[in-house]
């Protein structure tokens, strides 16, 4: 059968890190979008910003120890509370109930304490940890600690301009043009002030 695989291509080859291949002809399993953009390492990414698997994916990241650091949000998890229509972006895990959360699959009301008092942590952490979680393109956490050293908040950095943000901090043309851009977008910014409001640090720590 390798001859008639070979000809129709599979639209589901499972890579060894279980992520799965696809054709540049398919579209996205998730939401239907054609496909069309492809990593160096030939990971396929859908171009739909609302598609479940990158409001997955920016979930995922914002809760990982090398942003928010919240325990217990691992990748099974999450895909459980966005698909369940719980947390549809990271302010949401700010209203998230123990009773939802004691009702995911396998999960129990232990698992639901735990988790909540690991979310509500998450507000004291370092501004840096915010900064780099919102997920902005080439914006790592070595470009979000030299930001926080040079402004006061992390909606000061937001809202600094391009120009700004390398004269004063020192990062690339690049990662200053990506948080502009970033910014730009009015979901961006109803999504910084719903993060304030549920009371997620954006204080950066003098020197
Ligand atoms: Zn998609």
């Amino acid at each position: 059968m390798k001859f008639l695989s070979k000809i129709f291509g599979s639209t589901e080859d499972k890579q060894a890190d279980g992520r799965t291949a696809f054709h540049p002809s398919k579209s996205c399993p998730e939401c239907g979008t054609k496909l069309a953009a492809w990593d160096e390492d030939g990971a396929w990414h859908c171009p739909n910003l609302d598609c479940p698997a990158r409001v997955r994916e920016r979930i995922e990241h914002w809760c990982s120890p090398e942003a928010m650091n919240i325990a217990g949000a691992d990748k099974a998890v999450v895909a459980q509370l966005v698909g369940r229509g719980l947390v549809r972006d990271v302010a949401e895990l700010y209203s998230l109930r123990l009773a939802e959360v004691a009702g995911l699959k396998g999960r129990g009301k232990a698992f639901a304490g735990r988790l909540l008092e690991a979310v509500t942590a998450s507000k004291t952490r370092e501004a840096w940890r915010v900064l780099h979680g919102l997920g902005i393109p080439q914006l790592d956490a070595e470009a979000a600690m030299q930001l926080g050293r040079h402004f006061a908040a992390v909606d000061d950095i937001l809202a600094a301009g391009p120009e700004r943000l390398v004269k004063q901090a020192g990062v690339s043309d690049a990662v200053a043009r990506n948080i502009a851009y970033w910014y730009a977008d009015n979901v961006n910014r109803r999504l910084v002030r719903r993060l304030q409001k549920a009371g997620v640090n954006f204080k950066t720590a003098p020197g």
